[in-house]
């Protein structure tokens, strides 16, 4: 008999496709292949009619005034790099500023470092200790040459969940463009553009139970003006601002997925803090030194982030088959370096090794929870014995 496969506790890394967005796709795989530009017929006006109406659905979901604020892309990365670098492009001779924080993901921190490579400089804002920017930071970082102000929704290690409305406040009052990569947020957590002051949105259909290779980028079409170059160059589609024939089955999958989330919404984000929270007591009733990282309240329901003391995160996930989980930075796990988040929130260096990322999602089950809290007090256990013993051994060779 084969294993069963690991428990998947990885849902901020990706999630499974759900079946019901496979369904929706699979008729724009088969019949409906056309390409969405070709207006001379059926194939591409059909084409065409499912990716305008997927693209209304997603303008609604975070409150988008007008569909054609959302431009389709190949994921959050590129939308990320799109408004970064698309709008400090745009603006370069007058504007040569941003504002972003220590705690984003590489596809900010990254696009903006080659800003500054560029000639561009950047202010990095600093977070508390429980991962939260402080709006007044982020209007003294502002200056008359600023040209965008990017802070996620809600982080992808910690899920700690930004103050968006006060800080889309500050942008406003001093008319400058505020970007947010929700990538982790959409779908999860109300969010609304015009309510929060957003003038543009990365997000991604994986994160959502969608499917991989398809995203969108939020532009807000009127006050304030937004100046944007595109990346991409080619055929003008997605009106010049990402040239590229559209790939018809994954927007389609891409409106379902958010739709599904939409609906599902405030019950599943009950249902995973329940799940969260029997998962956090399971381990504090049977384990000392555990210790949560990122905000008690402020996070994304399906996170918890916990340091076990006196184990390194890397040992402990070799003793934990059963269990499919990360560190944390999925995105830079290769390499070696300390997770960027935790070291943004002043935690010791002993603290960011022994960190795990608990990502539930919407197959997750109490039963799992269970499952998981038993293999994971039985690995720090395991994993705590070797290193007294190690420890012993050496202080014996003395
Ligand atoms: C996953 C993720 C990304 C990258 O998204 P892709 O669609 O995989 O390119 C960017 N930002 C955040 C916050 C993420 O969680």
């Amino acid at each position: 008999m084969s294993k069963p496969p690991p428990i998947y506790l990885d849902h901020h890394a990706t999630t499974p496709l759900d079946p019901r967005v496979l369904d929706a796709m699979l008729p724009y795989f088969r019949e409906d292949f056309g390409n969405a530009s070709s207006a001379s017929h059926v194939y591409g006006w059909r084409a065409e009619a499912a990716v305008e109406a997927a693209r209304e659905q997603l303008a609604s979901a975070i409150g988008a005034a007008d569909p054609r604020e959302i431009v389709f892309t190949s994921g959050t990365t590129e939308s990320d790099n799109l408004a970064l670098i698309g709008v400090a492009r745009a603006n370069r001779g007058h504007r040569d500023h941003l504002v972003t924080t220590r705690i984003e993901h590489p596809a900010v921190i990254d696009a903006a470092r080659s800003l500054e490579r560029d000639g561009f400089r950047v202010t990095y804002l600093p977070v508390d200790s429980d991962g939260l920017v402080d709006p007044a930071d982020v209007a003294a970082a502002i200056e008359e040459r600023t040209a965008l102000v990017s802070v996620m929704a809600a982080n992808s290690e910690i899920g700690s969940l930004q103050p968006l409305e006060e800080i889309g406040r500050v942008c406003r009052e001093r008319e400058v463009p505020l970007h947010t990569d929700a990538a982790q947020a959409v779908g999860k957590i109300p969010l609304d553009v015009e309510r929060l002051g957003i003038d543009l949105l990365s997000m991604c259909a994986h994160k959502l139970y969608g499917p991989k290779g398809i995203g969108a980028l939020y532009l807000r079409s009127r006050r304030p003006r937004l100046r944007i170059e595109p990346l991409l160059h080619g055929g003008g589609h997605e009106r010049g601002l990402r040239s590229g024939t559209l790939p018809v089955p994954l927007v389609v999958g891409f409106a379902r997925a958010v739709s599904l989330c939409l609906e599902e919404r405030d019950q599943e984000a009950a249902r995973l803090t329940a799940l969260r929270q029997r998962l956090w007591d399971g381990l504090c009733a049977e384990l000392d030194g555990v210790v949560q990282n990122g905000h008690s309240e402020l996070r994304l329901p399906g996170n918890l982030n916990v340091s076990f003391e006196g184990v390194d995160a890397d040992h402990l996930l070799l003793a934990l088959p059963g269990v499919a989980l990360s560190t944390g930075s999925a995105c830079t796990s290769a390499s070696a370096e300390p997770s960027h988040v935790l070291t943004a929130l002043g935690l010791p260096g002993a603290r960011i090794r022994a960190a795990l990322r608990f990502g539930l999602g919407r197959s997750t089950s109490a039963g799992e929870i269970d499952s998981v809290v038993g293999q994971v007090v039985a690995a720090v256990r395991e994993t705590r014995e070797k290193r007294a013993l190690g420890q012993l051994r050496r202080s014996g060779d003395r």
